[in-house]
């Protein structure tokens, strides 16, 4: 990891840069990289439509923070794993009833 205003390394829990004094912000940025995939990725088991709108709004959050990548794929995966887990649901829901 590098300090993202002067480029010098940082050690992995450094939470300001040594050299410059800037905050260093990719703590909580990680943090919701990982919680717009855990959303995402729930969503198939439970709470499909909450978790899969949580995961979306997440990975729109990521996007409007430059991590264009990881937000695109979290909204697909939330798209396409909530609608999966709402049909698994009815699916389980008929079998039930
Ligand atoms: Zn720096």
């Amino acid at each position: 990891m590098y300090c993202k205003y002067c480029g010098k390394e940082l050690g992995p829990h450094a939470r300001q840069c040594p050299n410059c004094g800037e905050e260093v912000t990719y703590t909580s940025g990680s943090g919701l990289i990982v919680a717009g995939y855990v959303c995402a990725g729930l969503s198939l088991i439970i709470f499909p439509l909450p978790l899969g709108i949580a995961g979306a709004i997440i990975g729109a959050i990521n996007i409007g923070k430059g991590r264009t990548t990881h937000g695109i794929v979290q909204i697909v995966l939330s798209v396409v794993l909530g609608m999966a887990g709402a049909l698994l649901g009815l699916l389980a829901w008929g079998l039930l009833f």
